[in-house]
């Protein structure tokens, strides 16, 4: 049984994921921020679409949500507590609980922070789609939640299988890269990483997904010791 992952573009600098269980054929699409481009991929495939899952209630990452659900007969997922600022779910999940996904299983996690009632969710056992929690060099804007919730947020996708693979919910690599190097000169992972990111951004290439175990060693948010470092991070971010 394996999880293939698809990128789908949108907007200026979104990405949607698609996911392929190979032994079912079950299909899931993860933050829509588009129908069509969306439709699009999954027409290509086969015309199937299973679940839709949400990680958070902003517009870039839920518009296509709805039209999608109802073309293909889908079934939107997303995080219970937060329904009321969700497209209508048809399985609200709780923090640690699980659906089936084919043969595989879709775990969500509980991942406050760039919003109160943002998850991600873990595919398999080495995906983990993690929305607008982490960025590859990076991670989201603190909106709503507090740093020690953001804090607790990325140590639990840290604690994930390092050989997981991170579907983030935008290409912000690059200018998480200046940031990154200019709080973390020293890091030869992290000089290593940023110059491929430049070299993939000028050839017009993604720099995602990327792995939990590169991550940890280049990404300053995730590498922070407290909840009072990772604040100071986020708001020299803030103004960087
Ligand atoms: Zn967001
Ligand atoms: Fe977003």
């Amino acid at each position: 049984m394996t999880i293939a992952i698809e990128r789908i573009p949108m907007l200026a600098d979104n990405y949607s994921w698609r996911l392929t269980e190979s032994s079912s054929g079950a299909i899931a699409i993860v933050d829509p921020a588009e129908a069509e481009p969306a439709a699009a991929a999954i027409d290509r495939a086969g015309g199937r679409l299973d679940l839709v899952l949400l990680t958070h209630h902003h517009d870039d990452h839920i518009a296509g949500a709805s039209a999608l659900a109802e073309t293909y007969g889908a079934k939107i997922v997303g995080n219970g507590a937060d329904a009321r600022r969700l497209p209508k779910l048809s399985i609200a999940l709780r923090d640690g609980e699980t659906i089936p996904f084919g043969a595989s299983q879709i775990r969500m996690i509980d991942t406050p922070g760039h919003t109160v009632g943002h998850v991600a969710y873990l595919i398999g056992d080495t995906i983990a789609a993690c929305g607008d929690t982490l960025f590859s060099l990076g991670c989201g804007r603190m909106f709503e939640g507090t740093p020690s919730q953001f804090f607790a947020s990325l140590h639990k996708l840290a604690a994930l299988d390092p050989a997981t693979t991170l579907l983030c919910g935008h290409e912000y690599t690059l200018s998480n890269a200046a940031f990154a190097l200019s709080v973390d000169p020293t890091n030869a992972a992290l000089q290593a990483r940023a110059g491929e990111v430049e070299r993939l951004r000028a050839a017009g290439q993604p720099t995602l997904p990327v792995l939990l175990r590169d991550e940890l060693a280049t990404n300053p948010f995730l590498r922070a010791e407290s909840p009072a470092a990772f604040a100071r991070l986020r708001a020299a971010k803030d103004k960087f």
